[in-house]
């Protein structure tokens, strides 16, 4: 067993293998979303190492919310700091100056509708967003909430009811949940991208003039529903929409949101002003930790609805002020788009290259470090699902994690620390896996055990 470089060590006992044959017998389903047999014992930056002490680069960043790359020194610090004093467990019963600053500090970062305006720690997208569905109910005392086809804002409860990809898997909708297909440049729903954004842009005017929809709930970047980056102009369009119908406009910012597109908000972009804007993920740097920022009508009230013991909790606040800390100056964001430009244009020439997997790429889009490669069949364009779970393990087995979206597109978020020469390997390893993926170098039986969504 060699020792895990970047870390110095290799977890004994078991194999890669065997570890992950255990997980199989102990640790539940519900909460597995698995494309390949990964574990991994231990990671700096972009590299996670396996038990066995293999390297894999992390193209990934757990989803995002390992977006500043593992164990930030910074990140470590704070942690420690905080677990080591732990100012207590819980924020219902008492306050705590991590999360007092935290809020101040989002407040100074995140700009909202309201002139009293609060922020609620949470801890995953999911209660942010839940809180949020509730938050616009109360504000509006109106019940319908329109929100898009293969949206995604939380995987339980009522944010899993008003996001379009669990419904249209199976989940019970939210009884008062109208969705709208959002716009996608490469696969546009008015059949013509020309049209595209006025179309939409009508269908929710059709919603919101029957006056009772609360808030209209929309991904700046919808992520999970195929890295598809909306026509300019939806977001004002939305904002200017909400606003004629007295709405809410509510921006999940959870997966793109914190530098990754090259703004410190995707939303930022469009200089639109939200109502409510919800944060996860990279915001605790691992940790859970969440928040929703918005007015104090929405958010104060009714008073001890949203408990969960360890919201708030000092540890995880510290982790939140370190990312902010890191983010402040703009450079993670300013990487972002730079390592992103680089990334892109290694892929759009891998996509315009005579190699075997290179006529299967329909499309590469995204904004900063928020990429998406759609693998499409080169004769139809219909989308390549088969092959995109191939090349994902092929990607694992060649030494690199990255996931698919929406059954056809590699999604690539890396960690916005990752180096010039960990792009290029990014980009030689992803060449390589769809390359591998298109020559039967992975079958059928090897991706089989994995469902995936
Ligand atoms: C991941 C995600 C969520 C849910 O966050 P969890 O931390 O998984 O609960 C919500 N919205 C978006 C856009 C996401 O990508």
């Amino acid at each position: 067993m060699t020792p895990a470089a970047g870390t110095g060590r290799a977890t004994p006992g078991r194999s890669d293998e065997q570890w992950y044959a255990a997980d199989g017998q102990v640790v539940a389903g519900v909460e597995k979303l698995r494309f390949f047999p990964q574990v991994t014992a231990a990671g700096r930056g972009s590299i996670l190492t396996t038990p066995e002490g293999r390297e894999l680069l992390d193209l990934s960043a757990s989803w995002t919310a390992t977006g500043l790359g593992h164990a930030h020194p910074a990140v470590v610090q704070a942690v420690t700091d905080a677990v080591s004093t732990q100012a207590t467990g819980s924020i219902l019963s008492g306050s705590h100056p991590e999360a007092v600053l935290l809020a101040e500090e989002l407040l100074g970062l995140v700009a909202t509708t309201g002139t009293e305006r609060r922020v609620y720690l949470g801890h995953a997208g999911t209660d942010a967003n839940d809180v949020a569905l509730r938050a616009v109910r109360h504000a509006t005392g109106r019940p319908g909430i329109l929100a898009f086809e293969r949206g995604y804002h939380g995987g339980l409860g009522g944010s899993m009811a008003v996001s379009g990809l669990h419904v249209a898997a199976g989940a019970v909708p939210d009884p008062h949940l109208r969705l709208v297909p959002y716009p996608d440049p490469y696969r546009p729903w008015t059949g013509d991208p020309a049209t595209l954004l006025e179309q939409t842009l009508a269908r929710v005017e059709e919603h919101l003039a029957g006056g009772d929809v609360a808030a209209v709930f929309v991904e700046p970047i919808q992520s999970d529903g195929g890295v598809i980056v909306p026509p300019d102009g939806f977001l004002a369009g939305l904002r200017e929409a909400t606003a004629r119908h007295g709405a809410l406009l509510v921006i999940d910012e959870v997966k793109v949101g914190l530098g990754r597109t090259g703004h410190f908000l995707a939303h930022h972009a469009e200089g639109v002003l939200p109502d409510l804007v919800t944060l996860g993920k990279v915001l605790g740097s691992g940790l859970p930790l969440s928040a929703v920022v918005g007015p104090a009508a929405a958010l104060d009230e009714p008073s001890a609805s949203a408990l969960m013991t360890t919201i708030g909790n000092p540890v995880s606040c510290a982790a939140g002020r370190a990312v902010l800390r890191l983010l402040r100056d703009g450079s993670l964001a300013k990487a972002a788009q730079v390592r992103g430009a680089q990334l892109r244009a290694g892929l759009e020439a891998y996509a315009a290259s005579d190699r075997p997997g290179a006529a299967h790429v329909g499309d590469v889009r995204g904004r900063g470090l928020a990429l998406g490669v759609e693998l499409v069949d080169p004769g139809t364009r219909e989308p390549a699902t088969g092959l995109t779970a191939r090349a994902v393990y092929a990607l694992w087995r060649l030494g690199g994690i990255a996931y698919p979206v929406r059954d056809n597109v590699i999604e690539i978020t890396p960690a916005l620390t990752i180096s010039e020469a960990e792009v290029d390997h990014a980009v030689e390893l992803l060449s390589g896996a769809i390359d591998a993926a298109v020559s039967g170098e992975v079958s059928e039986e090897d991706v089989a055990p994995f469902s995936g969504w």
